[in-house]
C-alpha cells in the first residue's frame, strides 16, 4: 500500500551512501544494497525520481581548498555523479527495475540529457529516473540539484537518504544527548544552520512547499517503513 501522502518521490542519495568498509568509492555490493531499498519502494507503486551525489569520488569546495581552481573542481565533482548514477542504474537493472539515467551535463554517449518532459514520460511508464550533474553548473551542489529536480517534477517530496536517522539539534557523535527532531519547520532549519541539506536546497524546498524527510538508507528496508509512516525519520516542513 502506498502512502497517501505522497505518490511521486525524489529520493536524494549522497555519494557517500555507495561506499564500504574497504575504502571502495563504489562499493557493489553496498550499491546491491542501496539499490534493493529503492526497487521495494518501487513496488509499492511510487513514482520514484533519485538524485545522487558525488562526495565519494570529488568534492569541489574541497578540492579548491588545496588548490584546484573551483570551476574546474565542481565539474569534476559533477562527473563523479555521473559515475555514481550508472552505478545505480546498472545495480538497478540487475534486479530488474527499469531506469533511465539523465545528466545536467548533456553526454549523449552515456545517458540521456535533462529534458523534463520526457523524464515525466519515463515516470509514467514506470521507470526510475535517475539524474545526474546535480544542476549542471559550478558553486552549486546535488542537494541544489535534487531540490530543484523535486520541484520541477511535482514531487510530493524531497527524502534524503543518509547514514543519520534524522535531524539533530546538536551533532549526535559529539553531544550524546542531542535530540532528534519528529518534525521541524524549514526556517528553523535555516536559523539554526541545521545540517540537513545546503541553505540553497532548502529554501528552494520551502518556497515550493516540499517535505524533506531525512532518514538512514542504510538501515534494511527503512525507506519503506518511512514512507508506511512506520520507521525513524526527521520531516523537514512549513
Ligand atoms: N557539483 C556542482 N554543481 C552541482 C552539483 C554538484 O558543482 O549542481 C559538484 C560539487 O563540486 C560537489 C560535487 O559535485 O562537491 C559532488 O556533489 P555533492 O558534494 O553534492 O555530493 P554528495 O555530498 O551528495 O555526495
Amino acid at each position: 500500500m502506498t502512502s497517501p501522502r505522497y505518490k511521486r518521490i525524489l529520493l536524494k542519495l549522497s555519494g557517500e551512501v555507495l561506499m564500504g568498509e574497504g575504502g571502495l568509492a563504489i562499493d557493489p555490493a553496498v550499491t546491491a544494497r542501496v539499490a534493493e531499498e529503492i526497487a521495494d519502494v518501487k513496488a509499492e507503486g511510487y513514482e520514484l525520481c533519485v538524485v545522487v551525489g558525488g562526495g565519494n569520488i570529488f568534492r569541489g569546495l574541497a578540492a579548491a581548498a588545496k588548490g584546484f581552481e573551483r570551476g574546474t573542481a565542481d565539474y569534476m565533482g559533477m562527473l563523479a555523479t555521473v559515475m555514481n548514477a550508472l552505478a545505480v542504474q546498472n545495480a538497478l537493472e540487475q534486479i530488474g527495475v527499469d531506469t533511465r539515467v539523465q545528466s545536467a551535463i548533456p553526454m549523449q554517449s552515456v545517458c540521456e540529457p535533462f529534458i523534463r518532459r520526457r523524464a515525466e514520460r519515463h515516470l509514467e511508464k514506470g521507470r526510475v529516473v535517475i539524474f545526474a550533474a546535480g544542476v549542471g553548473s559550478p558553486f552549486f551542489t546535488t542537494d541544489s540539484g535534487a531540490a530543484l529536480r523535486a520541484a520541477e517534477m511535482n514531487c510530493d517530496a524531497l527524502f534524503k537518504g543518509t547514514s543519520v536517522d534524522g535531524v539533530y539539534d546538536a551533532d549526535p557523535k559529539k553531544v550524546p544527548d542531542a535530540k532528534r527532531f519528529e518534525t521541524v519547520s524549514y526556517d528553523t532549519v535555516l536559523a539554526r544552520n541545521l545540517k540537513v541539506m545546503d541553505a540553497s536546497a532548502i529554501a528552494l524546498c520551502r518556497d515550493s512547499n516540499i517535505p524533506i524527510v531525512v532518514f538512514n538508507i542504510r538501515e534494511h528496508g527503512n525507506f519503506a517503513a518511512v514512507l508506511r509512516g512506520e520507521g525513524t525519520s526527521t520531516v523537514v516542513q512549513k
